[in-house]
Order: C-alpha cells, then structure tokens, then sequence
C-alpha cells in the first residue's frame, strides 16, 4: 500500500520537537509526500503552542516546495468530559485538521471507564478530525463502544507509527483497534507523528498493522491523492489539489 500524505508531524513550535517547517515539509518532499499536515500540541501541554501559532497558520503557503501544507494542530484530551484545549473557538474552527489525544502529563491516567466518557465528548465535537494513537496502554477505552460510534459522529481513527514504536504495550491495542475499524468500516490515516524531519514519511509499522488487521486500501484515507483530497472535499470543503 502506498501512503500519499504525513497528517501527524511537529515542528519545534513544540519544543520537544526539533525541526522546522521548512525541514518538514523538505522531508515530506524527499519521502514522496503530496501533503503534510503539520499538527502541533495544543496551548494545554507545558510546550505546546500559543494559540496564535494555530489562529496565523493561514500565513503557510498552501503549497511549498511543491508539497500541499495542512494547516492541522493535535489537541489535548482533557478530564473528565474529553473537552480540549481551551483555544478561541474562531481560531479553532478555521483548523483544517484535528487530531485529538490523551497525553499524560494533561489527563492523569484513570479508568476505563473514564476514559470512554473523555472519548464520548471526543465524538460530540464537530472540529476534530481524528482519534489521535487510541492505542496508547495507559490510555484504555472501550474500543468497541467508541470505534462503532465513529462513522456517526465523523471521526477518523490513526494508525500512528511513532506509537508503535515508543509505546510499550501499544501493538496489541492498535491491532485490536484496527480490526474494529476493518469490522465497522472506520476510515483510518496512517501517520508517522514525526517529531524530527528524519521520522517523516515513515509507515512501516504502521502499513504492517494495518496489514496484519486485514485493513482494505479504500479504508485508508492517505491510501491515494484522489482519496485524500475526497477526504478533504467532505469535511472541510477544502480542495487540496485544485490544478490536478
Ligand atoms: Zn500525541
Ligand atoms: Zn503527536
């Protein structure tokens, strides 16, 4: 399966990242990416952006060095009803892209239980785009509840190579959560979550996965540009490609 675009990837506008735009989106040319989406951390974690980082990315180019830019930012789940970073809503809806994630040091791990509530307020909101590594271990839901509910609600589900990469334990929860969206036809993106422009436009425990759960192509939203960019007609109106 070939992926057409990177939709998780941070510049060092979080700090515990370490490339700039321009790296990114040079490294997203080199990988063959017809996109990027640059997503960084929400004003909720220590260093994540101000809120103006997120309200003036309208500045990007929507194509540089000849990849498409999306204009994306990955907020932070926050307890107890899985409401998120308190950003204007006037800068918040203009995001074009939106990952959402439970990240530790912004939502202490607690139960199952409560995490699916968390998740529950995750599907009620209209701007977010996506379900950010679901299958990180401290971060339990009940998968089926929640990914059975996606297509409702509009939501996309990750398969994040980073994740699989430096979560312990994550494999069998991310393989689980695969099939679940093989089982009830949830549109995944596999991303990197490259927080260095050497980790952009690389899939590939991600693409064994999504293999591994019997994922069909035409599930994958970065699966094709013709995909993408239908992917990105219906939820924000927005055409990617408008020469192609
Ligand atoms: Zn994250
Ligand atoms: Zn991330």
């Amino acid at each position: 399966m070939q992926i057409v675009a990177d939709l998780h990837t941070h510049t060092n506008v979080s700090t515990h990242a370490y490339s700039s735009l321009a790296e990114m989106v040079h490294a997203a040319k080199q990988a063959g990416m017809l996109a990027i989406a640059l997503t960084d951390h929400g004003p909720a974690m220590e260093d994540g952006a101000h809120q103006w980082h997120f309200a003036n990315q309208s500045i990007f180019p929507r194509v540089m060095d000849g990849v498409v830019v999306i204009r994306g930012m990955e907020c932070n789940i926050l307890p107890p009803m899985g409401a998120v970073d308190p950003i204007e809503y006037k800068y918040y809806k203009e995001l074009e892209y939106v990952i959402a994630s439970f990240h530790d040091p912004i939502y202490k791990p607690a139960t199952v239980e409560a995490h699916t509530i968390a998740m529950e307020g995750v599907l009620r909101d209209p701007v977010i785009t996506t379900l950010g590594h679901p299958g990180t271990p401290a971060f339990k839901f009940d998968y089926e509840h929640i990914i059975s509910r996606c297509n409702e609600s509009g939501k996309i589900v990750e398969i994040n190579n980073n994740s699989i990469n430096v979560r312990r334990g994550c494999q069998e929860n991310c393989l689980e959560i695969a099939r679940l969206c093989k089982k009830y036809e949830v549109p995944v993106v596999i991303s990197s979550d490259a927080h260095i422009a050497y980790q952009v436009g690389k899939f590939d425990n991600a693409l064994a996965l999504v293999e591994e759960a019997g994922i069909p192509e035409e599930l994958v939203i970065n699966s094709s540009k013709e995909r993408l960019a239908a992917y990105f007609r219906t939820i924000r109106g927005l055409d990617l490609f408008p020469d192609a």
